[in-house]
């Protein structure tokens, strides 16, 4: 797959996030989030170092307690022991400014703060809170996320708007109201923290939905009416399918405006299943609209009742895996691997022709057909097999064409 030419990027702002830059043209970051209790650091290493190994670029923890912020200075010593150098992002909720104040050493290890405005404080605090913020991330020279949630959004803030629009002569709709004032909630906290002595190309910003159509229209306004680097995400999407279809939906939608700079996708795991899900899926959702390469994607047709056995789905399904589980060493070793195609096929109706449009394609025979599968590189017959060990030896053959085509590869394609 190549790049999507017809997404032009908008322009923001570029942060650097530790080594990670985000925004002003950089590549769409992939971002994730632990969900062990900081202060166990040995759960929290591990977990963090799983999420850097699916392929997560920036992980956030959460900060909600001394141990948790003292915790943050281990994790980072440790994961720098093992050789992850992942940039790692403090979620600040309520008491960050007193937590910042106790364990400073929690901001340097950082390479981010997220601070949400909504619950920074009350009143006259909050101005105060919040500055305690800001100004350790510009004394420590940290990057700040801006994290306005819908969740949480500052009632202050929007109970002034809503007696602003009261006053109007053509009053918006309270929907309407609420959206303005998450955007008015992520300006204004970010004007603040530029009085405050933080660097505009310091600071990114959210405003988080659960709705998708609330979600785009929200950064739609966001990206015309500033330049900061955007983080996107749908909150709280939700488990299984459903997370993962409103999270691609919304996401899709805004990337392909060229909207967004970092993404994180919210699933809600099942009980067992591994955090890593949220990045392959974000990263997914990047390579499926073209805005980036992370791992070999194979193409299989759903089958029907031409293909009544699961060999097909058997033989999709281990070389997706097999694929994936190969990229950790592929990456450093045959730069451009991730664009590859692959192609496993049900029958001869679409098989041969998806076959051919794929890097290496296998058409397997369908009911009642002759008992063999054409293979197809680079659209041309090579080979037919025949036999109980086709799996393995269409397996072989991608790894030979991985070996021809990317080994002598210097960068990436
Ligand atoms: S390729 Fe064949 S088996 Fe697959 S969905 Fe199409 S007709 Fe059915």
């Amino acid at each position: 797959m190549t790049t999507n030419r017809s997404v032009v990027r908008r322009p923001t702002r570029r942060v650097m996030v530790g080594h990670v830059a985000v925004g002003g043209g950089a590549p769409v970051v992939v971002q994730s989030m632990t969900n062990t209790d900081t202060a166990d650091v040995t759960s929290t290493v591990l977990q963090v170092y799983d999420l850097w190994q699916a392929g997560s670029e920036l992980v956030r923890l959460t900060v909600n307690t001394e141990e948790a912020a003292r915790g943050v200075v281990v994790v980072r010593e440790k994961l720098d022991a093992m050789g992850c150098d992942v940039p790692l992002i403090g979620d600040f909720h309520f008491n960050g400014h007193r937590l910042i104040k106790a364990v400073p050493e929690c901001a340097q290890a950082l390479a981010k703060l997220r601070i949400n405005p909504g619950n920074v404080g009350r009143g006259a605090k909050k101005d105060e809170q919040f500055a305690t913020l800001v100004e350790a991330a510009a004394r420590y020279d940290k990057a700040v996320r801006i994290g306005v949630n819908w969740g949480s959004l500052d009632q202050e803030l929007l109970a002034r708007m809503m007696d602003e629009n009261a006053q109007r002569i053509l009053p918006h709709e309270p929907a309407q109201v609420m959206r303005n004032a998450l955007i008015a909630s992520a300006l204004e906290s970010a004007a603040r923290a530029v009085e405050l002595g933080l660097a505009a190309d310091r600071i990114i910003l959210s405003c988080k939905l659960s709705g998708v159509q609330d979600l785009v229209a929200v950064y739609r306004d966001l990206a015309c009416r500033s330049d900061y680097a955007l983080h996107l995400g749908l909150t709280e999407a939700g488990m299984g399918s459903k997370g993962i279809v409103a999270s691609a939906a919304a996401l899709a939608i805004l990337l392909q405006e060229g909207i967004g700079d970092t993404i994180r996708v919210s699933l809600t795991p099942a009980p067992g299943e591994s955090r890593t899900t949220e990045v392959q899926v974000a990263q997914e959702i990047l390579q499926t609209v073209g805005l980036r390469s992370f791992t070999p994607l194979v193409t299989a047709c759903p089958g029907c009742g031409r293909t009544t056995s699961t060999v097909f789905q058997e033989l999709a399904q281990n070389i997706q895996a097999w694929l994936r589980g190969q990229m950790p060493v592929w990456r450093g070793q045959y730069p451009g691997v991730a664009t590859m195609s692959v192609a496993v096929m049900g029958c001869v109706v679409n098989g041969p022709g998806e076959s051919k449009h794929a890097n290496v394609g296998i058409s397997l025979p369908g009911s009642n057909e002759t008992p063999v599968a054409p293979v197809y590189v680079d659209g041309e017959k090579t080979v037919t097999l025949k036999g109980d060990r086709i799996a393995e030896e269409f397996q072989a053959i991608v790894a030979d064409y991985v070996k021809r085509t990317y080994g002598g590869a210097s960068g990436e394609r």
